[in-house]
């Protein structure tokens, strides 16, 4: 009998061939890939081969064109948005579900891990009475909380919506500085966008807890079904930390869902000194966290916490199907004992959701924790605090740095600053692009109160300390040569 000659070769030789070339990537001593863009490009961009060239050959393109081209979101000194390459141990716990566990149901080891990591998690980040799922990203993450949020809403007022439609207005509460997969996933659960009420912030970018009071009363008045409070640990722009506990209170007082978004910050609480920033947290229905922003997941890796899956079923069931649970004896009294991992699918993810086919992501998380442990997460944690502390102590007292925000967690609002210049978000901009066409200190930039900031976010397991030493340095010794050349 014929199979593909190439699903009889040998992973370990060419798995070799491709962890060597990655260990020379994570060197970072190869150029960005817009230096030779017109090289791999063309060897790329080749018209729909009709004859393979066998797997050697792509190994070697992979290995030799593709890799070394490869996204700078792996540097060390990477800082912008809220991205970074996954951990050593994360690609090789990816890299072994892909072959072992195509798919996280049945009864097998992933499946077990699937559980377990999401237990692992929850108790880490101070949820452990929780209840998890694991979707791509904080985008999907979100919308399954509010899914949950919006069946609760909904069933409160004897309407089951996932099955009869939306048939009344409702209202989301959040904040200017909220994720805007709030308001994409409020589309498409088919409440509008416009239902997402902007509540006002202080002027640290947190909520501001009267006007949520009021806001909420005020749709109450005009007959809105008050949905969600969404709440964030650790915004996007300066990681700012909303005032969860009296929050949940408002929210309880209406009871109204509170929904925590901690798609980057919820790792935060790992910091003793930041922990009670966290306080109230508790009191949520449903919590996100990315794994694969602070602790170093491999990409498409995010988990949705509410207290009773039951929820998230009803809000995300596909219903039974012939070809899915049809084939397995489902009637007790004639089912046999679980003898084979294909008896059974083991908890329903498929069903907490909105992926059926998705990868064994439990594993990945697994494989963080178990590598490192609590204790060496909290460590992670703590150091990427310290960096965005150092920068902010440094801009505090250097008469040519100025710092926009006072740090929360590992985010750092800063400037340059010079007197002799008028147009100082012009000298950013152009600082800016001159740091990305270093290569070396990439952060990304944002507006904080009206101000162009430098904003490292610092979440890479690779980075340490020297990374914000060298930012800073770079960002003095750029300004006062732009300042030169502008003068
Ligand atoms: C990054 C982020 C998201 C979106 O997460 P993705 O994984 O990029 O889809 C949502 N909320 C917050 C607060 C985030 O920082």
């Amino acid at each position: 009998m014929q199979v593909d000659a190439a699903e009889t070769a040998h992973l370990q030789s060419l798995l070799a061939r491709v962890g060597e070339a990655l260990d020379e990537f994570v060197k970072f001593d190869h150029p960005d890939a817009q230096v030779n863009g017109d090289g791999w490009r063309r060897r790329l961009d080749i018209p729909l081969p009709q004859k393979g060239v066998g797997i050697d050959r792509v190994t070697e393109e992979l290995v030799k064109v593709v890799i070394p081209n490869g996204s700078s979101i792996t540097r060390p000194g990477f800082s912008s948005y809220i991205t970074t390459g996954g951990t050593t141990v994360a690609a090789l716990a990816a890299t072994a579900a892909n072959i072992a566990s195509p798919q996280r149901y049945h009864l097998h080891a992933f499946n077990l891990l699937e559980e377990v990591s999401l237990k692992w998690l929850a108790t880490m980040c101070g949820i452990g009475s929780m209840q998890g799922v694991y979707s791509s990203g904080g985008s999907t993450a979100n919308l399954l909380a509010l899914g949950a949020a919006r069946q609760f809403a909904f069933e409160q007022v004897g309407h089951d919506v996932a099955a009869a439609g939306v048939h009344r207005q409702v209202g989301v509460y959040a904040t200017a500085e909220a994720h805007h997969t709030v308001q994409r996933s409020a589309g498409v659960l088919g409440i509008g966008r416009r239902a997402v009420r902007p509540i006002a912030c202080d002027d640290r970018g947190r909520m501001d807890v009267n006007d949520l009071r009021r806001v909420i009363a005020a749709d109450r008045q005009a007959g809105v079904l008050p949905m969600a409070v969404v709440a964030n640990a650790g915004t996007t722009n300066t990681g700012a930390i909303d005032p969860l506990r009296e929050i949940a209170e408002v929210a309880r007082e209406h009871g109204v869902w509170f929904h925590v978004d901690g798609a980057y910050g919820l790792p935060g609480i790992l910091d003793e000194r930041k922990a009670h920033l966290y306080q109230g947290l508790e009191l949520a229905d449903s919590v996100i966290v990315d794994p694969h922003k602070w602790l170093g997941a491999s990409i498409g890796v995010a988990a949705t916490f509410v207290r009773d899956r039951e929820l998230l079923l009803r809000a995300f069931t596909q219903e039974p199907a012939d070809y899915l649970e049809g084939s397995i004896e489902q009637d007790e009294s004639t089912a046999p004992a679980i003898e084979h991992s294909m008896d059974d699918f083991g908890i329903p993810y498929f069903d907490y959701g909105v992926e059926l086919s998705a990868p064994s992501r439990g594993v990945v998380v697994w494989a963080l924790i178990r590598e490192i442990g609590v204790e060496g997460m909290r460590e992670r944690v703590r150091r990427h605090n310290d960096m965005a502390t150092r920068i902010a102590d440094i801009a505090r007292q250097h008469q040519n740095l100025e710092l926009l925000i006072e740090p929360t967690l590992s985010i750092c609002c800063f400037r340059y600053f010079s007197d002799q210049v008028d147009d100082l978000d012009r000298l950013n901009r152009l600082l800016h692009r001159r740091l990305i066409r270093e290569n070396r200190n990439l952060p990304s930039t944002t507006q904080v109160g009206g101000k162009l900031a430098l904003r490292p976010c610092f979440v890479g397991a690779r980075a340490n300390l020297e990374h914000a030493d060298s930012l800073v340095d770079d960002v003095l010794r750029i300004g006062g040569e732009l300042v030169r050349g502008l003068s």
